[in-house]
């Protein structure tokens, strides 16, 4: 097996990289950054982000694990003291692969200019560059609402844990295959309404955003941001790629989250 180790790059993680590695290769596990079958995340939910990104292009043939070196660590499932284990179960387990869904996030332009797609661990997030964000929202291709406020969140369930459940959205069992659209800071008075509460979307149903007040957006995915001029579109749905996980204990997600967000 080829694997590579993705440091959040502060000491503590690269020292904890480092002896992973030294472990690895003395099972004569191949190192290898370019085409890993296997990517270790040390560092917090953020390195986990990160690493998921320089993969984008190859989840098919990878699978991530997380060691747990930031603050939180929703998506690691290993403690540093627990390495020796780990890399032991790395080289002799055969491990259990857990598959969570993606965002696909694809922008279409007024202009010539090429769709972009994007995937989303987490979320994506869209807001205007200035003024109030005024969209108008379609659901299945049908007009729903327009919406006016501070922009909207669209969010996988794994990320359901993240910026969705600061907005008020559902934590969501990852094997629903599903997106979550939720509000941040609509206006809601007497003349302009939506809906106010988040709508979780099941894989065949698609959902899509129309600039009514100017084609300038910030779009969010995950921790990185983009800025895009003369949007015609932006569409989101299930992604039919997923990320890949190994599981080499039992971690259940709601036990993962209670461990996140009630008590350790
Ligand atoms: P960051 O400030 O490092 O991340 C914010 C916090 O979110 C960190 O504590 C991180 O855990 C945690 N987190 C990330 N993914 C999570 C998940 N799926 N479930 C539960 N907690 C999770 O910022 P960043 O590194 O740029 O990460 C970007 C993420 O931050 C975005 O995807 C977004 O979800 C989240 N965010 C949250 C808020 C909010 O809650 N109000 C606002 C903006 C962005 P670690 O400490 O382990 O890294």
């Amino acid at each position: 097996m080829k694997y590579t180790i993705f440091s959040k790059g502060d000491q503590k993680s690269d020292s904890l990289a480092k002896k992973i590695r030294d472990y690895l290769d003395d099972f004569e596990l191949v190192y290898d950054e370019e085409k890993p079958d296997l990517v270790v995340s040390v560092g917090g939910d953020g390195t986990l982000l990160s690493a998921f990104h320089r993969y984008c292009e190859q989840l098919s043939s990878v699978v991530f694990v997380g060691v747990h070196t930031g603050h939180l660590g929703f998506y690691a499932d290993w403690m540093p003291d627990e390495i020796e284990k780990l890399v032991i179960a790395i080289a002799k387990t055969p491990y259990q692969v857990i598959e969570y869904p993606l965002c696909e996030v694809v922008v279409t332009f007024n202009s010539n200019r090429e769709e972009l797609r994007y995937l989303a661990l987490n979320e994506a997030t869209v807001k205007t560059l200035e003024g109030t964000f005024v969209i108008d929202l379609e659901i299945k291709g049908e007009h729903f609402e327009r919406f006016r406020g501070d922009g909207l969140c669209i969010s996988t369930p794994s990320g359901s844990t993240a910026y969705n459940k600061a907005l008020g959205g559902a934590i969501i069992h990852p094997s629903l295959e599903s997106i979550q659209i939720s509000e941040m800071a609509s206006i809601n008075n007497r003349v302009f309404r939506t809906i106010g509460s988040p709508l979780i979307l099941p894989k065949h149903h698609t959902c899509s955003l129309k600039p009514v007040n100017g084609p300038d957006f910030l779009l969010g995915i995950d921790h990185l941001n983009y800025t895009l001029k003369d949007v015609k579109e932006l569409n989101f749905r299930v992604a039919d790629e997923k990320i890949r996980f190994a599981r080499f204990k039992p971690f259940p997600f709601w036990h993962r989250v209670r461990v996140s967000f009630i008590e350790e």
